[in-house]
């Protein structure tokens, strides 16, 4: 008889430390977890119920319009890091209708017209719903700065106004909950392999995914000058092994879980006499 599930908080388990190094973290690693792929599963499955009915009482809350609570979750990895395959497996059997999901890619040129912030700014989550950034204001400090899209002392002014910015999105009563998808540089081959490989996935695959990759180590030195630069006590970073998809999904489960845990959103009370409107009901 084995036991599985989580054997500790997976906040403390998975938040950078100071100085961390990416290369001190195994990307195969399910740091936390005890188990298996099938028990992983398993464990994924469970614990939807969870998320869901918290995200259902957050919805509700703010339809109260008495709270002013949302979560922003922001993913971030390198491609075929898995982003996609969280909002799938994670965020898809919560209520689509909470859910605000945001993708940004290469900049328009209105977007360029703009300061940095200005497009993640507009695309905040609403009070009540889960917010969703696949890729974020951090592409500005990563590939904004490995392919020096901005001059140097440009980039260097991101960090302090990205945290402004997030003190004052977290002061008006949302959560953020930063997550980098760590991968290995080999489960990325494999995965961009079977991109070309399989007809079916052709249309997930981008050469420039490959010019990315060929900057491996410029990306991760800008990574761990992010982590270093903006993680803070209101919103810090975590780092999720995700070579194993299994593990990274739950984490980011549990991470999301405990966010809304929280907020601890209530059931609105109703507006009318219950007992009334059942006597009114029964008559009718
Ligand atoms: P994907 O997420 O793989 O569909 O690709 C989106 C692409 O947009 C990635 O290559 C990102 O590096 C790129 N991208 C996202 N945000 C920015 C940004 N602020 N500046 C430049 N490129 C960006
Ligand atoms: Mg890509």
């Amino acid at each position: 008889m084995t036991t599985h599930g989580w054997q500790g908080d997976v906040r403390s388990i998975l938040r950078v430390a100071e100085r961390f190094r990416l290369a001190d973290l195994d990307p195969g690693a399910t740091p936390g977890y005890e188990g298996d792929k099938a028990t992983g599963a398993k464990d994924l499955a469970k614990r939807m119920a969870r998320l869901d009915d918290l995200q259902e009482r957050l919805y509700a809350s703010s339809r109260a319009g008495t709270a002013r609570d949302a979560v922003l979750l922001v993913l971030q990895g390198m491609d075929t890091a898995g982003k996609g395959g969280i909002v799938r497996h994670v965020l898809g059997s919560v209520d689509p209708q909470g859910v605000q999901l945001r993708a940004f890619g290469a900049p328009t040129a209105d977007e360029l017209a703009h300061d940095f912030l200005w497009r993640v700014e507009r695309r905040l989550p609403a009070r009540g719903f889960l917010g969703v950034f696949d890729r974020s204001h951090y592409e500005d400090v990563l590939v904004g700065k490995v392919r020096q899209l901005a001059d140097a002392e440009e980039i260097e002014r991101r960090y302090a106004a990205i945290n402004d910015f997030e003190a004052r999105v977290a002061a008006g009563g949302t959560r953020i909950v930063k997550v980098m998808l760590h991968i290995s540089q080999d489960e990325q081959r494999a995965r961009l392999q079977e991109r070309l490989d399989r007809p079916d996935k052709h249309w997930k695959y981008n050469p420039g995914d490959v010019d990315d990759r060929m900057l491996w180590r410029e990306y991760r030195d800008a990574y761990e000058t992010a982590f270093a630069r903006t993680s803070t006590e209101t919103a810090p970073w975590y780092v999720v092994p995700a070579d194993r998809k299994w593990y990274a999904r739950l984490a980011v489960q549990e991470l999301l879980i405990a966010a809304l845990e929280d907020i601890d959103p209530q059931w609105p009370p109703a507006t009318f006499d219950v007992e009334a409107e059942k006597k009114r009901l029964a008559a009718s």
